[in-house]
């Protein structure tokens, strides 16, 4: 299948790409920046790994996206730290984001012949991100097929795992998670007390796997 991969640079799509080339997919991939303190250091992740897999990448700047009401893009105002999934998690939030990389995604799908979107949305994320949980991808899926001459699918295979099921798959992958960028802080290391810091921890210590990550705390 020739795949358009949605791809962060975080650790779940990074295994979700790995994933797809294992099963010989040919795929390229799209990123997004939009004034996220963390965009930066994903974006030099991302493009590491696309360099080694050989696999093609182009970043989309949405630069109207930082004016949104985010902890994540407001320069004034710090991460909320904590577990991902507590409610001062939801400064974390960017309005409507997935919906807005997705319809991006369709059109440029359409435009250069793929047959399917993937993106690495997972069920830690359906809590806090009304645009990763299921009511929102299915209709979505059905949008852009519906949208689109091709009948573009829109693939989420890891909306029913957590991370730390994803991370025992990327192990087997051989996924070099220390290239991978969770922070929501984009510092020079993890910060290791942001939600998305939080939730890397935990789940290499759930899935027995050594965290190669270096966090500043
Ligand atoms: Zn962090």
């Amino acid at each position: 299948m020739k795949i358009l991969h949605v791809y962060s640079g975080g650790l779940d799509s990074t295994v979700l790409l790995y994933k797809l080339i294992s099963e010989k997919n040919e795929v390229s991939t799209i990123g997004f920046t939009y004034g996220g303190k963390h965009n930066r250091k994903e974006s030099e992740s991302a493009l590491k790994i696309c360099r080694r897999l050989w696999v093609e990448r182009t970043t989309i700047h949405l630069n109207f996206m930082a004016g949104f009401d985010s902890a994540l893009t407001n320069t004034n105002e710090e991460i909320p730290t904590g577990h991902y999934q507590a409610e001062n998690m939801r400064r974390t939030v960017v309005p409507f984001r997935n919906g807005i990389m997705l319809s991006i995604s369709a059109g440029v799908a359409e435009s250069k012949g793929y047959d399917a979107i993937t993106i690495g949305a997972h069920a830690g994320d359906h809590y806090i991100y009304p645009d990763c949980r299921p009511q929102f991808l299915d209709p979505m899926e059905d949008a852009i097929r519906e949208g689109t001459e091709k009948r573009i699918r829109l693939i989420a295979p890891f909306y029913n795992m957590d991370k730390t099921e994803i991370i025992r798959l990327g192990v087997d992958l051989n996924v070099p998670f220390e290239d991978t960028w969770t922070c929501y802080n984009g510092g020079d290391l993890h910060c290791g007390v942001c939600g998305s810091c939080d939730e890397r921890k935990k789940s290499f210590i759930a899935a027995g796997v050594a965290d190669p990550t270096r966090y500043v705390a």
